[in-house]
């Protein structure tokens, strides 16, 4: 029997992960993992801590340099894929012959999204994604005294923080009205600005950018209210968007992200999506949704990997959820943190204590809890978390679990 084939694209945790269940599920395969990064497979999340310079870059490979040997990877790194054609089961790669597969996955992440302001290209602006990019504003930063951060999501603030302990003066551009607008609500943002200007951080909140200035490096940015801030160095962190250029959509289906079932395939026959990049059941919302987070991308990979080695195997769905500390705040929020003001199927408590710093809230639809944000009082978040997940209706009363000291005991007993 011929050997199958099996084509990854991207090198990150979701096509790692993909491929270690792959190997193990299906010991005889041939296994080709595509990626336009050359590293070693590494820790995302913990790029910014190179940039701070809390972490070595030699920190962050999360397998060794013999992975691929190991698991009888064939590499095909530092190329990027231009198309693939379901019809004819082939990838194109830039520079080099097309790869044929017989089961595909398409787990090639996010890109940031991207900035539409005069003087893009200036240099010394900078993405928070890849290694690469950590390296180049490490090459800049000993010239560097003025600091733009545009974006004040998660990203954004690793970004910032990173600028700030490197001594950098950094100001944060946030077009919302306050910070972590996409994991947390208006009180929560509202405290986090708080801590963000104690701490040293200028942030604008309202404004954006809509030209650079200078050359060949950047001087300057000019803001949506007409007014100048000079800067040498500017981060884009304003969310990511799936990466999928590549993707012919009269071939896969395609919404934000690749659209894939419980089983992790696309609409093509033969071909999985997984993490980042792809967009499935959420837990929370009940509908589709693109998840961008590190244990998605592993669970979805693991997932895919499972499904492609022949073992129909089908996911619950995915929960957007983030743990964050900043400086003294400790944040954790999940689901929908922040339900239509006018949709009465919601039901929202929550609990204020501007004395020690502490705010919870939860989101309720019917008897379901869909969303929570806790701030400085996390100790019951797993447990809230874990409830969000199983979909589990709830009987105790909201005001129960959004006491301080609620417990699992409590839930077991209701
Ligand atoms: C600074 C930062 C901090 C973060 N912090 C957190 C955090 O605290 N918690 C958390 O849960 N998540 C965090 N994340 C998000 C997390 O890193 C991602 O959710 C996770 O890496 C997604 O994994 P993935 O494998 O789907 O995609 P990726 O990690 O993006 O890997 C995809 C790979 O495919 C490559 N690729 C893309 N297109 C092509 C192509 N056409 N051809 C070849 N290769 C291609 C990419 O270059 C990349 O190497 C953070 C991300 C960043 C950047």
């Amino acid at each position: 029997m011929a050997t199958t084939q099996h084509v990854i694209i991207g090198n990150g945790i979701a096509g790692i992960s993909a491929a270690e269940v792959l190997r193990a599920g299906d010991p005889d395969s041939a296994i080709t993992i595509i990626g336009d990064e050359s590293e070693t497979p590494y820790c995302r999340p913990m790029i910014s801590l190179v940039l701070e310079g809390a972490l070595g870059p030699e920190r962050l490979p999360i397998r060794g340099t013999d992975y691929y040997q190991q698991f009888g990877i064939t590499p095909v790194l530092g190329r990027r894929v231009t198309a693939v054609d379901t019809s004819r089961r082939e990838v194109h790669i830039n520079g080099a012959r097309p790869v044929i597969y017989d089961k595909l996955l398409i787990a090639s992440g996010a890109d940031p999204r991207p900035v539409k302001a005069e003087g893009r290209d200036l240099d010394n602006i900078f993405y928070l994604r890849h290694q690469a990019h950590v390296r180049g504003m490490l090459a800049v930063m000993p010239d560097a005294r003025k600091a733009l951060v545009l974006g004040g999501g998660l990203v954004g603030f690793k970004a910032a923080y990173g600028l700030l302990r490197r001594g950098i003066q950094v100001t944060m551009l946030i077009r919302s009205g306050y910070p972590l607008s996409m994991q947390a609500d208006a009180e929560a943002g509202r405290m986090v600005l708080t801590e963000l200007r104690a701490h040293g951080l200028e942030v604008r909140v309202g404004a954006e950018v809509t030209a650079f200035e200078g050359g060949p490096a950047v001087r300057a940015a000019v803001l949506s209210d007409g007014s100048r801030l000079a800067c040498d160095l500017v981060v884009i962190g304003k969310g990511v968007l799936p990466s999928l250029a590549f993707v012919r959509r009269d071939q896969i289906a395609v919404d934000l992200g690749i659209v894939v079932d419980r089983h992790m395939r696309t609409t093509a026959p033969d071909v999985y999506a997984a993490g980042d990049v792809a967009e499935g059941m959420d837990l929370a919302r009940g509908t589709r949704w693109v998840n961008a987070i590190w244990p998605e991308a592993v669970a979805q990979g693991r997932l895919a990997g499972t499904n492609m080695a022949g073992r129909e195997v089908a996911g619950e769905g995915s929960l957007g959820r983030n743990v964050i500390r900043i400086f003294g705040l400790d944040i954790m929020t999940g689901g929908i943190v922040d339900p239509p003001a006018d949709d009465d199927g919601f039901t929202v408590v929550s609990a204020l204590d501007p004395r020690r710093r502490t705010y919870r809230k939860l989101v309720f639809q019917k008897n379901r809890l869909v969303g929570m944000v806790m701030v400085n009082a996390i100790e019951q978040g797993g447990v809230l978390l874990g409830l969000i997940q199983s979909r589990m209706p709830v009987r105790l009363p909201a005001e129960t679990l959004l006491a301080n000291g609620f417990n699992y005991k409590q839930l077991l007993m209701e």
